[in-house]
């Protein structure tokens, strides 16, 4: 019934009324009686939807006019919204029954760093226990710095991967995404079973080149020896001597560079972090670079005295794979210019040569480990094949990215980009 309706019926009984009131000489105290009949039963009405919306689980009241109207769109209108929260309750159920049976471990953080809930995984990785631990901050509860820097540092764009500090440490990894308003979703793995097979191939590959260069060096000595003593040595044997000795040099360096690399490619490890005098460094690496490649012609071009912060031999040795490649993959006679310059808040270190290039779709595996883009390339230069993921290491450990420039006939131009140390 809508509001001229009502007033409708309004005005009919306070005419009813004034007529009767009429017949017994007063119309209008006959229409205020009406009136007041009505604004009572209004009263009276009003007073059974306002108990009944003291208590909504009871059903309606039946009502009949301006207030019937009134109560069935409330009615509505609560039930509407009865449904749709218990869709959301549903909806927010289904997904904590499949977080509960999922074998990671998943936490629910609110803005202000407090677990609203976890399920049953979590609770050995990271040692929360339920209930009692719902509304606590969690970094009060995980006590690792790793794990607390990272969750209030905030940026999540790469999973964390550290060591719990319990009695049994395990390697957990972390994801964290944020949803809501604020609100942060943690999944939390045991990747113990991977680290520990990763620490054993990389121990057996330690192993087994630490185990190879001790034969190798004897091999090679007596070779060397053979050679030196030429006027004992048949004329045929010549050729097969002087390939054995490039092989075994080659399989030297393929060794080295694998002990190193061993040594370099676990994330994990502590870098040394002193403050590098990058200039002092790339002169003596020319000096070295010009004593072992007479016929290159290096430039240093040094424009920064910026210094970065991180391990000396490691830096050489990157810096020295890019010079080493920029020399072999180029023309006896073609430059090979290194910078080093400062941009912003980065140091930029770069090698570029003039030599013989890469095609585009190369460049994005070149840091893989024995990639090559042409094999037969390989044996002529000797290279290892282990260069460039050495050099993808030692960025890596120094928070550093690789950029890598070429064209195919044009040359190459690999740059280091690093934090400023000072
Ligand atoms: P390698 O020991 O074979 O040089 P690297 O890991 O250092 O191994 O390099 C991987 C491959 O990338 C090389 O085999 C070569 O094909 C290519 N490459 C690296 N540097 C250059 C460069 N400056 N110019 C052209 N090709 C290059």
């Amino acid at each position: 019934m809508n509001w001229i309706e009502t007033a409708g019926r309004v005005a009919v009984v306070a005419g009813i009324g004034a007529l009767v009131g009429g017949v017994y000489g007063s119309a209008t105290a006959g229409g205020l009686v009406a009136l007041t009949g009505v604004i009572v039963y209004w009263l009276y009405q009003m007073r059974r939807v306002q108990r009944w919306l003291e208590s909504p689980d009871k059903a309606p009241p039946d009502i009949y006019g301006v207030w019937g109207t009134l109560l069935s769109h409330i009615y509505s209108n609560q039930r509407s919204s009865r449904e749709i929260q218990q869709r959301l309750q549903s909806n927010v159920e289904y997904l904590q029954n499949s977080f509960a049976s999922m074998r990671d471990g998943v936490v629910m953080v609110n803005a202000h760093g407090a677990i609203k809930w976890f399920n049953k995984a979590v609770e050995p990785l990271l040692g929360l226990r339920f209930p009692q631990d719902v509304g606590q901050t969690l970094t009060n509860l995980v006590r690792s710095p790793q794990f607390n820097q990272y969750f209030i540092k905030g940026d999540f764009s790469r999973p964390l991967q550290y060591t719990s500090q319990a009695e049994n440490p395990l390697h957990l990894q972390v994801e964290i995404t944020h949803f809501g308003e604020g609100e942060r979703l943690l999944f939390v793995r045991d990747v113990s079973a991977a680290v520990r097979t990763e620490q054993i191939r990389r121990d057996f590959v330690a192993n087994v080149s630490h185990e190879l260069r001790t034969p190798l060096t004897v091999i090679s000595g007596y070779l060397a020896t053979l050679k030196s003593s030429r006027e004992d040595c048949p004329p045929r044997f010549e050729k097969p001597l002087d390939q054995m000795l490039q092989q075994a040099a080659r399989m030297e360096n393929l060794l080295k560079d694998l002990l190193w690399l061993s040594r370099i490619e676990s994330e994990a490890r502590e870098v040394k972090r002193e403050l590098l005098d990058v200039r002092g460094l790339l002169q003596e690496l020319k000096e070295e670079l010009a004593g072992a490649h007479p016929e290159a012609k290096i430039e240093l071009s040094l424009n920064t005295s910026a210094k970065i912060l991180g391990d000396y031999r490691e830096i050489y040795s990157a810096i020295a794979n890019l010079a080493t490649n920029a020399i072999k993959y180029s023309p006896p006679d073609s430059p090979v210019l290194i910078n080093w310059s400062s941009q912003g808040k980065h140091c930029r270190l770069s090698v570029a040569d003039k030599g013989i290039g890469i095609e585009a779709s190369h460049i994005p595996r070149l840091t893989e480990r024995f990639y090559r883009v042409d094999d037969s390339r390989n044996t002529a230069t000797g290279g290892t094949g282990l260069g460039l993921a050495i050099v993808k290491h030692v960025a890596a450990a120094h928070d550093a990215r690789l950029e890598v420039e070429s064209a195919p006939g044009a040359g190459s131009t690999f740059t280091l980009v690093f934090p400023q140390g000072d």
